[in-house]
């Protein structure tokens, strides 16, 4: 069972799953655990409500209210503090119950004796199956880990109820379905764009234990060894033979996981477990379930990710044991919800019928994200309460563009998203024919488009797309999903491997964008209170030269008779850049020496994304071969609004006279020193801020892959002379947004603007 574990109930817990195990009806059992469940939480009522047909929810069971009121006090959905847990799904915990609007007077209960109430819902694959409620005579507030600790055992209590036994076929009242979620939209982060229509599919494993305590603990670490053999060979098969070939960063994700899956404390927790007298599967399941509880604690998303691939791997050790899975059946169109998944999970799943992923936790950096990202399918990441919501085999869609998905959607919804996906799959197939035409706009302007990349699994873009270059390759994942730094070697091999994909076209290597909210374990632990201005990027590499200058002796390495493009980000000022130069000038001398095979040129440049540096461009143009825009972050520090916020990072807009002067004058500066420019940031791939950046003179843009096709048509269909003098006459509007009187421009003037 896939339930997380709090300090201080664990007795409860192992006392609750020995009645679970015992024998007694199901009713009898229910008895026994509302009378245990009181005394370890030190309640004086704990009841339980099961939901039954029509929507009733009929009190099963309890300790401290009146017993003659079993199967007698109902409520209906909706009615009642308890009706009101069941509806909402979500729990209440009030000092005061009946002073809340929703509470309902029970005479037969004699529950007037009590004033706090802690209720929660009880759920189970996605649906409502009932309530389980304490109550103390004082007023109370009842504490974080109490909370926690109720909606844990009522996970227990869910088992029972859905086992079936609790309501006989010959009861008065069937047992209900359970309350379906309402069907809705739930929105999270987009970890990787696209769009997937198909069958929910929990990832939830689900493993029963057959028994609890070793009969003979030597014939247990027996067991637990055979199955370390066996799962290890098992996962050796999987890694090698999925569907993700060659080298790639996914690869080193899969090395670590491997790794993970010989980790020696891990394997040691379990063999005391045994030793206490646990057979393996609860031992195993003990430390797996420490490991979930440990990660709801765990703030930082790298150590987070460890923890996810060591509760992966206990899953995999206890179906070695001998577990039974449910739910094995699965439907062509896999959506796949987690709350997060093993990168080896993933590929447990027959890739030809996988369409997306959903996850409550995974960010874009999660190594499930970069496998799934290898796999080419869309992913939204941080879904709140997804697993709660939705349930094996509900209709689902995932709009990784707009970082939503659909939960049950009505059939209108599903109508109108599978023609917005089929609208696209056309665009895609009239994109893909644009593929040959050159890049060039109605008034004859040759425009550079390029794709930025993260991984080397995105190089295959190059070649689809058919981009000028990469004009950005963020270097930083292969440093995240490892567990110290990659040395000398590996990074040379990643990025020759980028040279060798993109096959002589340009590759802009950034260095290292680390820091902030990106940490590195192996590096000083950081905890800025301001992480955007804090320690980060550049200022990382410049206090830490000898990590600055193993990448770039690496790029420098691999680049090997080819040319190497590296930009430096975050550059605050000239002297920084130019320290950061010094350090590239510092390898570049030492290869001379060791007689290795130099880049053929090498070209340096460095990153505008803060915006003090607008004023030193004078100074800092000599100095450099190309200037990237990163607007992303200049945009957040130009009008101070944290880009991962959502609550402010909409609050301006990009297509704002501000934000237009700056690119307009720094472009401008660039033509007079002959600087090639470009922006690389996601305002590049979205076709009317694309249009405008050629209209403020860009020339160059460096994009996501897949909006590529819809930026290549709005180039061949504008006249960037005409635009630039259009938005001359905006430069001075006092608007807090351009973008209506662009898009009716677009319009007036045939530019396509479809993404
Ligand atoms: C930017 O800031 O615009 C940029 C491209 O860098 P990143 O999004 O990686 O910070
Ligand atoms: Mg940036």
């Amino acid at each position: 069972m896939d339930t997380p574990r709090v300090t201080g109930h664990r007795e409860a817990l192992r006392r609750l799953r020995l009645v679970m195990a015992g024998s007694g009806s199901a009713e009898e059992r229910l008895a026994e655990i509302v009378r245990i469940i009181a005394a370890e939480m030190s309640a004086e009522v704990c009841s339980i409500y099961v939901l039954r047909v029509g929507d009733i929810l009929e009190l099963f069971a309890t300790q401290g209210l009146n017993p003659d009121s079993v199967h007698v006090t109902r409520l209906q959905v909706g009615e009642g503090l308890v009706g009101t847990i069941a509806l909402t799904a979500e729990p209440l915990n009030l000092p005061d119950a009946q002073q809340h609007p929703d509470f309902s007077y029970r005479p037969e209960t004699g529950e007037e004796a009590f004033s706090s109430l802690l209720g929660v819902p009880v759920v189970r694959g996605g649906r409502v199956r009932g309530v389980l409620v304490i109550q103390h005579r004082d007023q109370r507030t009842y504490s974080d880990e109490e909370a926690e600790a109720l909606e844990i055992i009522a996970t227990v209590i869910a088992e029972l109820i859905a086992s079936g036994d609790l309501v006989k076929e010959d009861d008065r009242y069937l047992a209900g379905d359970g309350l379906a979620f309402r069907s809705g939209r739930m929105a999270g982060v987009s970890v990787n764009e696209g769009f997937a229509v198909g069958e929910a599919v929990l990832h939830a494993p689900n493993i029963s234990i057959r028994q609890i305590f070793a009969d003979d603990i030597d014939v247990e670490h027996e067991r637990l060894r055979d199955a370390m053999t066996a799962m290890h060979t098992a996962l050796d098969e999987l890694l090698s033979s999925s569907s993700l070939h060659g080298a790639g960063e996914h690869q080193d994700v899969l090395d670590t996981y491997r790794r993970f899956a010989r980790d020696r404390g891990w394997l040691r927790r379990i063999r005391e477990g045994i030793d206490s007298g646990l057979t393996a599967d609860t031992a195993v399941q003990q430390v797996r379930e420490d490991t979930v509880a440990r990660m709801r604690r765990v703030s930082d998303p790298y150590i987070r990710e460890r923890l996810t691939d060591l509760e992966d791997i206990a899953t995999r050790l206890m179906l070695h044991l001998g577990g039974e899975v449910l739910n094995r059946d699965l439907p062509d169109d896999i959506v796949l919800v987690a709350r997060n998944l093993g990168p080896a999970e993933l590929l447990d799943y027959d890739s030809s019928r996988l369409r997306g992923l959903v996850t409550e936790d995974g960010t874009a950096t999660s190594h499930v994200s970069i496998i799934a990202r290898a796999l080419g399918i869309p992913v939204v990441g941080k879904v709140d309460g997804v697993m709660r919501n939705v349930d094996t085999g509900d209709r689902i869609i995932v709009d990784g563009d707009n970082a939503q998905v659909f939960v049950r959607p009505s059939e209108d919804i599903e109508a109108h998203m599978t023609e917005t996906l089929r609208a696209r799959e056309q665009r895609r197939s009239l994109y893909a024919s644009m593929r040959g035409l050159k890049t060039v706009t109605r008034d004859h302007v040759d425009i550079s488009l390029n794709i930025n990349c993260g991984i080397l699994a995105d190089m295959q873009w190059l070649e689809e797309t058919g981009a000028d270059g990469v004009g950005l390759y963020r270097t930083e994942i292969p440093f995240m999903v490892r567990s110290e730094f990659p040395d000398l070697a590996q990074q040379t091999r990643i990025y020759r491997e980028v040279l060798e994909r993109a096959d002589g076209k340009p590759v802009y290597f950034r260095t290292l964008d680390i820091g902030g909210d990106k940490q590195l374990p192996y590096l000083d632990a950081n905890d800025d209170p301001n992480p955007a201005l804090g320690w980060r990027s550049i200022r990382v590499g410049l206090d830490r030269p000898g990590m600055l200058r193993q990448q770039l002796r690496a790029m420098l390495h691999a680049a090997a008779g080819r040319d190497l493009y590296v930009m430096f980000p975050m550059i605050a000022e000239v002297a920084e850049f130019k320290k950061a130069l010094r350090v590239l000038e510092m390898e570049r001398a030492r290869m001379g020496r060791h007689i290795a095979e130099p880049p053929a040129k090498l070209f340096v440049g460095a990153m505008l994304e803060v915006p003090g540096l607008v004023w030193q461009l004078d100074a800092l143009l000599p100095l450099t071969d190309f200037l990237s825009i990163g607007s992303n972050d200049l945009f957040q520090f130009m009008f101070a609004t944290d880009r991962g916020n959502p609550r402010v990072s909409d609050r301006y807009d990009v297509l704002s006279p501000g934000m237009f002067a700056v690119i307009r004058d720094v472009v401008g500066r660039c033509y007079s020193a002959g600087v090639p420019v470009s922006l690389c940031g996601e305002m590049a791939g979205r076709p009317i801020e694309a249009m405008s950046l050629l209209g403020l003179g860009i020339r160059s843009l460096s994009l996501s892959p897949s909006l590529f096709g819809a930026v290549k048509a709005m180039t061949l269909t504008v006249n960037t002379e005409e635009l630039r003098a259009y938005i001359d006459t905006l430069m001075t509007a006092p608007d807090h947004s351009l973008r209506r009187k662009l898009s009716a421009y677009a319009h007036d003037h045939g530019v396509v603007l479809e993404s």
